[in-house]
């Protein structure tokens, strides 16, 4: 009896309900996807849609402009 209270005491337990593999990956996606709109694009995603003219009219620059400079991002 004695024994058998020890053997169950000393088992470790894995959590099974930690964050998914799938989840961390899907983040990891979505905060490089935003860290590339926010400090780095110049016109790329636009031009998907727009063509050549997204790398002059730069609307995503000027949106994130004040935010890329307020978080030291290189700019100009
Ligand atoms: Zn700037």
């Amino acid at each position: 009896m004695l024994l058998n209270f020890m053997s169950e005491s000393s088992q470790i337990y894995a959590s099974k309900t930690g964050i998914s593999k799938l989840a961390i990956m899907a983040l990891a996606i979505v905060f490089t996807a935003g860290l590339f709109v926010v400090g780095f694009d110049q016109g790329h995603i636009f031009s998907l849609v727009y063509g050549d003219q997204a790398f002059e009219d730069l609307y995503i620059h000027e949106l994130t402009h004040d935010m890329r400079h307020a978080s030291g991002f290189p700019c100009h």
